[in-house]
Formats: C-alpha cells, sequence, structure tokens
C-alpha cells in the first residue's frame, strides 16, 4: 500500500476514536503506542489525575538530547451529528476531501506521522525523533504542560518541536497567549432598600470589570514595536458575567468569566499585578468593612503561553527547509508551541488542512493536504537519515 493510502486508513482509524475533550482517550493512545512499538520506538506513557487520558511519548532513533519532536493533540471539539452531512466519526471521503471531526485538527497530523514511523525507524537516525500525543489540548492544553514536564523531569531535551497544528502547510513562528480566568465575588445579602447595610457582589464586579477594561485600553500603548498580531496589542475581553437574585436584593454572589490575549509575558504580568493590587487595596478593603466574609477569589482556567517570535530559531530553519516555504507568519489562535517553547525547545507550528475547518459541522482535510504534510515528512526523513 501507499504512504498516502496508508495514512488515510490510520487517519479512519483515529476519527473513529471519539477523543471529545471531555470523554477518555485512552483507546486512541493505545493504537497509536502499538503502531510506533511495531515500528521499534521507546514508548513512554503517563495518565491525567483521573486516569481516563494519556500522553503518549515515543522515541525512535539513538537516545538523548537534540531531537526533533512531532506534536499532536489527541482530543477534539464536540459534534452534533445533525449537524452533518455524514457521521463526524467515520471518516467520509468526498471529491478529494476526508470529512470526519479531528480530520484537521489535528489528526491528520498524527495519522502522517504513524504512517511515516515505520520509514524512520527503518533507515536509522543521525538524532531522535520523538512523537508527542497530547490530551486536553482544546480545554487549556493540560496534556502537553503535563507532557512538557514529564519530558524535563526524564533529563530528556529535545532541540526542536514542530506541532501540526493545520496551516495549510505554512510555517508559523508566533501566537499569542491564551489566559482564561473565572473571578468570584462573595457579598452579603439584604434587602434592596438598605444597600449600606449589605455587600452588592454584582456592583463590586462591575468596578472590577471597569479596571480591566482601563487596563485593557493601557495594553494598546504598550504594544511592541513592530508586531505583527492583529491586533497588535494584548486584549482583554469579559465572555460572561452571572450574579444576583432579583431586583431589589442586594446582591450576594457574582461571576465573571474572562481573558487575556497577551503578545507577550510582561503584558499578563502587569494586568495580573495591577488587578491584584486593585482587589487587595481597595475592593477588598471596602467589603469587609461591612463584612469579614465578603471576598474576591480569581480562579485561573488555562493560562497558555504563547509562541514568541524569536530572532534565531533551528525549529523554523528546518520547517523552511522541508517545506521550501521561504517566510513564516503569526496567527491569532493558541497552540502548544508556546509550552514547548517556555521549555526551551524551539518550536514551530506546521500541519495540513485549514483552520478554517477546524471546530466546525463537516470538519474536513483534503487528501493533497495529506499529501504535502507526508511530503515534509519524507524530507525530514532523508534529513535525519544515518
Ligand atoms: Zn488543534
Amino acid at each position: 500500500m501507499n504512504m498516502l493510502a496508508h495514512t488515510q486508513e490510520i487517519l479512519g482509524r483515529l476519527v473513529a476514536f471519539p477523543t471529545v475533550s471531555s470523554d477518555s482517550n485512552l483507546d486512541l493512545i493505545a493504537y497509536a503506542a502499538d503502531l510506533l512499538s511495531d515500528a521499534g520506538a521507546a514508548l513512554s506513557l503517563s495518565r491525567d489525575e483521573s486516569g481516563s487520558k494519556a500522553n503518549l511519548f515515543a522515541t525512535l532513533g539513538p537516545p538523548g538530547d537534540g531531537g526533533i519532536v512531532l506534536s499532536g493533540h489527541t482530543d477534539v471539539v464536540p459534534a452534533d451529528p445533525s449537524e452533518w452531512t455524514s457521521d463526524p466519526f467515520t471518516l467520509t471521503e468526498r471529491g478529494g476531501r476526508l470529512y470526519g471531526r479531528g480530520t484537521c485538527d489535528m489528526k491528520g497530523f498524527i495519522a502522517a506521522a504513524l504512517a511515516m514511523a515505520p520509514r524512520f525507524a527503518e533507515s536509522g537516525l543521525t538524532r531522535p525523533l520523538h512523537f508527542a500525543l497530547t490530551y486536553d489540548e482544546e480545554i487549556g492544553c493540560f496534556g502537553a504542560r503535563a507532557l512538557v514536564g514529564e519530558i524535563a523531569n526524564a533529563g530528556i531535551k529535545p532541540a526542536v518541536a514542530i506541532i501540526g497544528e493545520p496551516t495549510g502547510m505554512g510555517v508559523i513562528e508566533g501566537h499569542k497567549g491564551c489566559y482564561e480566568y473565572t473571578t468570584e465575588f462573595t457579598g452579603l445579602e439584604g434587602h434592596g432598600s438598605q444597600p449600606d447595610r449589605g455587600i452588592n457582589a454584582v456592583e463590586y464586579a462591575a468596578r472590577y470589570i471597569t479596571r480591566l477594561l482601563d487596563l485593557g485600553e493601557q495594553l494598546k500603548a504598550r504594544a511592541p514595536e513592530g508586531s505583527r498580531f492583529d491586533p497588535p496589542w494584548t486584549t482583554v475581553q469579559v465572555g460572561r458575567i452571572g450574579g444576583g437574585t432579583a431586583r431589589n436584593v442586594i446582591a450576594g454572589a457574582c461571576s465573571v468569566e474572562w481573558e487575556m490575549r497577551p503578545v507577550r509575558l510582561d503584558d499578563a504580568a502587569y494586568v495580573k499585578s495591577s488587578l491584584g493590587s486593585y482587589v487587595d487595596t481597595e475592593l477588598l478593603p471596602a467589603m469587609r468593612a461591612v463584612s469579614p466574609h465578603c471576598g474576591i477569589v480569581t480562579h485561573v482556567i488555562g493560562e497558555v503561553e504563547g509562541l514568541q517570535v524569536v530572532g534565531e530559531s533551528e525549529a523554523r530553519d528546518i520547517v523552511r527547509e522541508l517545506t521550501g516555504c521561504d517566510h513564516a507568519d503569526v496567527v491569532p489562535f493558541g497552540t502548544e508551541a508556546g509550552l514547548f517553547q517556555s521549555a526551551g525547545i524551539s518550536s514551530i507550528i506546521c500541519g495540513p488542512g485549514s483552520i478554517a475547518q477546524a471546530h466546525k459541522p463537516d470538519e474536513f482535510i483534503a487528501v493533497d493536504q495529506l499529501a504535502a504534510c507526508l511530503e515534509m515528512l519524507d524530507k525530514l526523513h532523508q534529513k535525519l537519515r544515518a
């Protein structure tokens, strides 16, 4: 069987595992582990706290440092079959396109990497080639965060990570971070006719949001010189607010769901410390003057680092050489690349399919995109063969 047909067959198997982020990915991981161990890879599996999800880290070639990581997340966003032309978890070919949940985001890349594993193994490799398959990317990159820590704990220092998110095989060298929070305000309920006897959680939330929006304006002035992002600065956004019980009752509780998309780590630290000191020096003292039980607590839902554009990048050099692409872009969506980069691994994003089809009904990957990905991996094979 040729490599493209083999890749499609593997992709069909991967799509058939309904690895929605809320569910287990263990069956998919077991299948991938079998393929990689058949190819002779050394495997390392690790589970999350629930035990229902796992990361797989597999290595071909010599052990040690300086390797290249091919990274993909195994989870997918949910699919409502009533919105799909064909079953989302059955790979279906129509007109040169392969339809199914996760085909472009990002089981297509994983299928190509798995299909190529035996070929990489056959010829011997001059440096380690790692396969990193992770869980829970779509809900906060929790698997990749754990995996990066495990690699470091194992004393392995890969040099390069290629994250195969759908870029149409273009080279992406930067994206913003994605920091998500829920801030809960606990007030003191009371009759609406005597607002001074209670603490109105909704009103304190409004003050907090106002400060956050002021910071959002300040961030515009902090846009880094030459930033290529759109918009070029760090943004903040309040997505959801919920609180209070009725018009004439002092609101006892309020929660605010907000996010920040930093263009650099400094901005994130600036927003967090500015908000923190506003809470500690103004809001909390005013609340607690009325009742010591009032409070403001911020829960971190996820803090996914951005991928910072750097001057020297081995990952960019390699992928540009493999794809023949002479430039590199930045994108607005987040990936696991920033986590690998912050672990000291030169990181780049390049994979088959288009982000325009991700997270939608009738998600697909074009067959020629899979072929282009195989071509890139084959060039990598030529480059790494002993
Ligand atoms: Zn993805």
